[in-house]
């Protein structure tokens, strides 16, 4: 019998409860009990949603207080020295202290989950490392599953995946080496499972989406060998692109179940019923579990009744493509939503009733689900032709971009000239990334102006003055090229969102991003325009405050679409051009209105990387010309600024430098200038701004820290191209830091003035 599953479920809660009582156990408002209570609320209303959903199998052990590799890394019992861990069992405490860092211990690092806006924490690892069995997270999730009546299907993350994306921190030693010492832990584990009353056990491998090396195939034999013969079944997950090269390799697993995603990789089942061994079961992905939509079911039921065909209904699962947690819970609770729109969407609860629509059709036949079948057709076909995605504007102005639209008049050294001679700037030009503090009166004042309790009037006075008070704080700290603040922004994504047409909001649609921190995507349903200038009044203002330069501020097209829900019914490449050609009339009207030097943020361009390198350049070419066209549209005098942070540069920066900004600044203060090589590996033609200030910290960083940082540089880089500049902006900082900080970077910077003068 075809039967119904699930990868895992957000574990958030439809109103981030998680996040309520864990950040509430954090400030000591709730206690260990409290939280535990609270967690296990959740749990049992999300296996109860699920059951009711329809879903035959149905996971634990895809909760988390914090992240599942940590998790995983706690039940391995792989705690940094640095936490003064004794070797018992890991508690709770142990485990945030891994996350969130001490007074005493750094945090573990936090790195992004494959292509998605979730990030993990970092496995450290080390040769000879040992483990140990040290949590019953996963072991007590299936029994207190029981308790209520439901079986469940725990997941846990695979430990050729676990040990690849674990940081070796010893030089020249291979992580995978490890792998012989953390099976017999894997095994202990399946047994306990087993014993506790779990067949089916769900290994998340996602690696095998990546291009791997013959040390990982190698590892993931050897380690499918050895747990195929533990216990329970193993049902092998891999998601987010599809096997290619890596089918063999996966269908000679000697595990009971492998699970890919059609969604990303519709193309890839032919070759990988043909490559199936006998009596595996294959869990079809059909459903999307990154995005927001609906799925069109008809479609969908192709790839699953062609699987039914071949290898028999009990060998077929019908599942979403990855795990839930990149997508809402609720799409019931999204009252607000326009309705038309709201037909089109499906979020975790209504994807799991498609899931299970999907399964009784292939048990029962398309006809047992007809009026399920009929309605999704008919949300297809209406959101198809409906007028509120089609904008004939947008698709003519599409057609009309000729490649010269992504130039700029002259090439650099020309520009340069004509931006030095026009802005009169010093040598080692000082600015910031952007925004200045948020401070609670900000944010207090945001939402008394959407509560409706202060008038449009009294909210603009209020942005303005510290607006006002902004500049004259930078013209006092002796900054050079100056940024109005940010104060009317929300997010850096939102708030372009808001203004652009094309684009929705939700009220509760939020996923994790790290730990307690959930997003809110915007949802991009149709063709994006701009019908109105959207930053062009606060920027003249704020230049008419001062004379030095006001640097316009906006959101790339790229990040802008790395940050939303996007549309399924187009190429992504297609929203995003776009949404570039809406910035580059919003970049003309800041040149028009006089404005000199305009920033346009990418620190998105990286993560879009598809997983395998051979789509690199694809996605390279587009994201390149998208961010071009967006910038390409001013004159030789005015200067184009980009911003990224977070960005490992090496593999990319013959991209980074056809972005062809007049200047960058980047993140580098943490790795002290070491993310620097790759400009200076390049020769990185234009100008650069290699942070100097790590903003995530809460720390004023001395002269002469920052000095050394910008020798640092001065030694590698033209001195003529160095800007000085914090990492980041600084939203979360506070005043007294930031004021204290920026004076000391200003400071730097006249130091290697004169220096230079003498
Ligand atoms: N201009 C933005 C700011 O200063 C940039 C934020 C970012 O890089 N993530 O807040
Ligand atoms: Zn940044």
């Amino acid at each position: 019998m075809t039967r119904s599953a699930n990868l895992g479920f957000p574990r958030i809660g439809a109103r981030r409860e998680l996040k309520t009582a864990t950040e509430a156990f954090w400030k000591g408002q709730r206690d260990h009990a409290g939280l535990l209570a609270a967690a296990a609320d959740l749990r049992a209303r999300h296996w109860a949603a699920q059951r009711d959903a329809g879903i035959d199998v149905i996971p634990s052990n895809d909760f988390s207080f914090y992240d599942q590799v940590l998790d995983m890394t706690a039940a391995l019992g792989a705690v940094p020295a640095r936490f003064g861990h004794d070797g018992g069992p890991v508690d709770l405490g142990t485990l945030f202290a891994m996350a969130r860092g001490t007074d005493t211990a750094p945090a573990m690092e936090m790195t992004k989950w494959f292509d998605t806006n979730y990030h993990y924490i970092v496995p450290e690892l080390h040769a000879g490392q040992r483990f140990a069995l040290s949590t019953t997270k996963a072991v007590d999730e299936v029994t207190e599953a029981q308790a209520l009546g439901i079986q469940t299907r725990p997941v846990l993350i695979g430990p050729v995946t676990w040990l690849s994306l674990g940081k070796a921190k010893d030089p020249g030693f291979d992580p995978l080496s490890l792998l012989s010492s953390v099976l017999p832990v894997y095994e202990d584990l399946l047994r306990q499972l087993v014993a506790a009353g779990a067949d089916w056990v769900q290994m998340d491998e996602p690696v095998l989406s990546l291009d791997l090396t013959p040390a990982q195939r190698d590892a993931l034999a050897r380690a499918y060998a050895v747990l195929s013969g533990v216990g329970p079944r193993l049902m092998v997950a891999t998601y987010f692109d599809g096997l290619r090269d890596n089918t063999d390799l996966a269908t000679s697993l000697p595990v009971d179940g492998l699970h890919v995603d059609l969604v990303r990789a519709p193309d890839q089942l032919n070759a990988v019923l043909d490559s199936l061994s006998a009596d595996t079961v294959l869990s079809l992905g059909v459903v999307d579990g990154r995005n927001v939509w609906r799925a069109d079911l008809k479609a969908a039921l192709g790839p699953v009744e062609t699987a039914v065909a071949r290898l028999g209904g009990d060998r077929v699962q019908v599942a979403p493509s990855c795990s839930l947690l990149h997508t809402p819970v609720d799409l019931d609770l999204e009252t607000d939503l326009d309705a038309e729109v709201r037909s089109w969407m499906a979020f975790s609860v209504q994807k799991l009733g498609e899931v299970a629509t999907l399964a009784t059709a292939a048990r029962d036949g398309r006809a047992a689900v007809a009026d399920a079948l009929t309605a999704s057709s008919d949300a297809a076909a209406a959101r198809r032709a409906s007028p509120r995605i089609h904008d004939a504007t947008v698709t003519a102005r599409l057609a009309d971009v000729t490649p010269g639209d992504a130039e700029r008049a002259s090439p650099f050294p020309v520009r340069q000239a004509a931006q030095r001679a026009r802005l009169g700037l010093p040598a080692f030009p000082t600015t910031t990334i952007g925004s200045f503090p948020q401070t609670p009166e900000v944010r207090q004042k945001r939402a008394a102006f959407r509560r409706g309790d202060i008038d449009q009037a009294a909210y603009d006075a209020f942005l303005k003055a510290e607006t006002e008070r902004t500049i004259r704080i930078q013209e006092d700290l002796g900054l050079d090229v100056l940024v109005h603040g940010e104060f009317e922004r929300n997010d850096m994504v939102e708030y372009f969102g808001e203004h652009l047409s094309g684009f929705t909001f939700t009220r509760n649609g939020w996923v994790q991003s790290y730990g307690s921190r959930c997003v809110k995507p915007p949802v991009i349903f149709g063709d994006v325009s701009r019908p109105a200038p959207m930053t062009v009044d606060w920027a003249r203002y704020a230049q008419s405050l001062t004379d030095r330069p006001m640097k316009g501020m906006l959101t790339g097209p790229v990040t802008i679409l790395q940050w939303s829900f996007v549309r399924d019914d187009i190429p992504r490449a297609r929203t995003c051009r776009q949404i570039a050609l809406a910035i580059r009339d919003e970049v003309r009207d800041l040149e028009a209105a006089g404005i000199r030097v305009i920033q346009i943020d990418e620190p998105a361009m990286r993560e879009g990387l598809p997983p395998r390198k051979a789509d690199w350049d694809t996605y390279l070419a587009w994201a390149v010309e998208c961010f071009r066209l967006a910038a390409s549209g001013v004159a030789d005098g005015t200067q184009i600024h980009t911003h990224m942070c977070y960005c490992e540069f090496n593999d990319i920066m013959p991209s980074i430098a056809a972005l062809d900004a007049d200047v960058i600044s980047i993140e580098t203060s943490r790795s002290d200038m070491e993310l620097l090589d790759a400009f200076v590996d390049f020769h990185y033609p234009n100008e650069i701004g290699p942070g100097v200030w790590d903003i995530h910290a809460p720390r004023v960083p001395p002269v002469d820290e920052m000095r050394r940082l910008l020798d640092k540089a001065a030694k590698v880089l033209p001195r003529d191209h160095l800007w000085v500049n914090p990492d980041c902006g600084l939203k979360t900082r506070g005043w007294s830091e930031v004021k204290a900080s920026l004076e000391n970077l200003v400071a730097a910077a006249r130091g290697l003035r004169q220096a230079d003068a003498a």
